[in-house]
């Protein structure tokens, strides 16, 4: 129900419709050539709801993993837990998406990507990542006050109403509906 995107425009997309938690491990995937599983599990079945092909997906992780790893590692290490989301190996299971709950109670550890911001990041560096996507100093006080009342998802929701510069009337829930409602308002 997604509409889909293709690796050649995946940056811009991601830049102006990913909510923070994935932009954020998209970032780091393209800085550091990898992420760990829990990231790598968050991003890429966030990737495969919005559409990314089994086909796009290999090519798009092993472009950047073979920075870091070689190819061939990548075809013996990883390539196998990315056709196994897609429910391609194993028991089959087509694993969905994890909604914003699931993400906000996720633990992650030093190294890791993964998780929500609004949660998991430091006031500091929370207020560095929204000012780079354009939220004003205004509306950052406000993103801010929902944080600090353990809102996060109201956090989020009125990030995505600063950047878009709409109202999000159903609120943010899920990863994939804010990429929805934002694709619906800028394409
Ligand atoms: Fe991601 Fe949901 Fe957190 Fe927003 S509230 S950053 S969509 S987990």
């Amino acid at each position: 129900e997604y509409a889909e995107i293709s690796l050649k425009d995946i940056d811009q997309v991601a830049k102006r419709s990913f909510p923070l938690c994935m932009h954020h491990l998209f970032e780091k995937l393209r800085e550091d050539h990898h992420l760990k599983y829990g990231g790598r599990m968050q991003l890429g079945l966030f990737l495969k709801g919005v559409g990314l092909k089994l086909d796009d997906a290999l090519a798009f992780w092993k472009a950047e993993f073979s920075i870091k790893v070689g190819p061939e590692r990548f075809d013996k290490e990883y390539a196998y837990s990315i056709r196994h989301s897609f429910g391609k190996e194993g028991k089959r299971v087509d694993y969905t998406p994890y909604s914003c709950q699931k993400v906000i109670s996720s633990t992650p550890g030093v190294g890791d990507h993964h998780g929500c911001p609004y949660r998991h990041f430091s006031e500091e560096n929370l207020r560095a990542s929204l000012s780079k996507m354009g939220v004003s100093n205004r509306a950052m006080e406000d993103v801010m006050e929902k944080v600090r009342n353990k809102h996060y998802q109201l956090a989020c929701t009125l990030t995505f109403e600063a950047i878009h510069g709409s109202s999000c009337d159903s609120g943010i829930n899920h990863p994939n509906q804010y990429f929805a409602e934002s694709r619906k308002i800028l394409l």
